[in-house]
C-alpha cells in the first residue's frame, strides 16, 4: 500500500487528530498553519502504509459512506 492522503484541502481536516493519535508509528505529527490552526503531516521515512490514520478520519469516514 501506499503512503496514505490525509486531505488534499484543508476542508477535509479538521484537526481533530484522531489520526495522530491513532497511528502506531508515531508518524504522524501536528503543525500549526498561518493562522493557527493544526493540521497533520506525516513522516514518509516512518510510515508503515497500514492506513489507520485514514481509516479512523471521520471527515473521510463521512466521504465514504455517501
Ligand atoms: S499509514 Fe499507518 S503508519 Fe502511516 S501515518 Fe497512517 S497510521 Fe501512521
Ligand atoms: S483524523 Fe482526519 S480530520 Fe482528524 S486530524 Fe486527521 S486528517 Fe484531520
Amino acid at each position: 500500500m501506499e503512503i496514505p492522503v490525509l486531505y488534499r484541502i484543508k476542508e477535509e481536516c479538521c484537526g481533530c487528530t484522531a489520526c495522530y493519535a491513532i497511528c502506531p508509528k508515531s508518524a504522524i505529527y501536528m503543525e500549526q498553519d498561518e493562522e493557527g490552526f493544526e493540521y497533520p503531516h506525516i513522516k514518509e521515512d516512518i510510515c508503515i502504509c497500514c492506513h489507520m490514520c485514514v481509516q479512523v478520519c471521520p471527515i473521510k469516514r463521512i466521504a465514504n459512506d455517501r
